[in-house]
């Protein structure tokens, strides 16, 4: 894609209103643009992390072999009231009326909505076990929206549930599922701790939340940095454990954490408030045994960019970064230059490279490698007059000192591998 055809223009200042650092180089990179507190556009760059972090996540939950839907946004209060949370929720929820005076409601959630769509659908155990998952925007009158993207008020979750006879079925589908998330977020970069949490809203039951370590985060977990044992810190202060508890030779650490992912075991307290039963094998009538699952896709993608970056701006990791290459021409605007950029460009696309092409005219070399920094694509590809009279280009990881000089066709075989 070629920088001077996109809706692009990196700020000269960090934005003012923001006191988080995903916010402050996401909103100077220009991958986001900020509406008001927690309402955030994901502008050309922003919106390809976006998408690559859901292909990512789709891919991950397919292969549990859930189905993807689609649920709406605007709920009736109907809906809401059988399980007590239309008022349990009603401080982050927004609830209003509409012009006829129905009382509607945006979702924060949708075990209401899913419980009531697949009591139409299932009637026997031969219905069950199945997973569905959506990618959807929430709602959530947030009291502190100070994180940038990592808490909106409007913000996107994958939001997956879960439909069985029995606890057994409920307990092997949990397991694999945290499988799945501690792949989703490897893949965007980011190592995560599983903690054992207390349910909060959602069940009495048993929950488990991912954490990641950052200094934005606003959760505190206790850490073994020895065997990756991790414990939220609430149950830590109650149990006052000062040894891992899982490995006994590690201390445990208190570190600040952002909560990337969180899963439940419901039990039935959704299935009964929608009567949503089943016929068992003997013909008995049982509530559905349910399990929810949460990941946010944008906390996700603001994650990444406060554990990836350095003075000079972010530096995404190889799958979630918008474009592979940065491919920048360097140097006056002269035209034989100009031809040899042009024919990089054409190679780097015909090999399928997925780069960003800064042909911006009457710009000086230092402002295009500031801007290389600040947006943090994994390689810099410089072409200039020297390079062209070597037939060659220079190649620089994002994350390390020392560039490289290389043949094209090379450096398109060393990144193919
Ligand atoms: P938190 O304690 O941080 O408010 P939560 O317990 O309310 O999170 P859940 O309701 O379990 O979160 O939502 C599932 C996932 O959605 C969370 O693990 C998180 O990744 C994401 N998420 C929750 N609230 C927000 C928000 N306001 N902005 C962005 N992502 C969010
Ligand atoms: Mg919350």
């Amino acid at each position: 894609m070629r920088q001077s055809e996109i809706l692009f223009k990196t700020q000269k200042t960090y934005p003012k209103d923001e006191v988080a650092v995903n916010a402050q180089l996401l909103i100077k990179a220009n991958f986001v643009n900020k509406l008001m507190a927690g309402v955030y556009s994901f502008l050309p760059l922003g919106f390809r992390v976006r998408s690559k972090i859901i292909s990512i996540i789709r891919e991950e939950m397919n292969s549990l072999g859930a189905s993807e839907i689609l649920m709406p946004s605007l709920h009736p209060k109907s809906a809401w009231e059988k399980s007590g949370r239309w008022e349990g929720l009603s401080k982050i929820m927004y609830q209003f009326q509409d012009h006829s005076g129905r009382d509607v409601g945006l979702g924060v959630t949708h075990e209401e909505i899913v419980a009531l769509i697949a009591q139409g659908i299932i009637d026997s155990y031969a219905d069950l076990p199945k997973y569905v998952y959506q990618i959807q925007a929430k709602f959530r009158d947030e009291p502190r929206a100070k994180s940038g993207i990592l808490r909106g008020r409007e913000f996107t979750m994958k939001d997956m549930y879960s439909f069985h006879t029995d606890e057994k079925s409920l307990d092997d589908f949990y397991e694999e599922t945290k499988k799945a998330y501690q792949r989703v977020f490897e893949r965007c970069g980011l190592k995560s701790y599983i903690t054992e949490a207390s349910g909060g809203d959602f069940s009495k039951n048993y929950s488990h939340e991912f954490m990641v370590e950052t200094e934005a985060g606003e959760d505190e977990t206790y850490l073994c940095r020895l065997c990756g044992f991790a414990r939220n810190k609430e149950i830590a202060d109650f149990r006052k454990d000062e040894n891992c508890p899982k490995c006994g030779s590690g201390v445990l650490e208190k570190v600040k954490t952002v909560e990337v992912g969180n899963i439940f075991k419901l039990g039935t307290k959704y299935s009964e408030a929608a009567d949503l039963n089943f016929k068992n094998n003997e013909g008995h009538l049982k509530p559905v045994v349910m399990g929810s699952y949460g990941i946010g896709v944008e906390r996700l993608m603001g994650t990444a960019v406060e554990v990836h970056n350095d003075k000079n701006g972010i530096i995404w990791p190889e799958e979630i970064a918008p474009f592979k290459v940065h491919l920048l021409s360097v140097g006056e605007d002269k035209e034989d230059l100009q031809k040899f950029a042009e024919a990089v460009y054409n190679e780097f696309e015909k090999s399928g490279l997925e780069v960003l092409f800064d042909d911006r005219k009457k710009m000086s070399a230092g402002e295009k490698f500031y801007d290389a920094d600040l947006v943090g694509l994994p390689f810099r590809v410089v072409v200039s007059e020297k390079m062209l009279v070597q037939d060659k280009i220079e190649v620089k990881k994002r994350s390390e000192k020392e560039s490289r000089v290389l043949k094209v066709k090379d450096f398109i075989k060393e990144i193919s591998k």
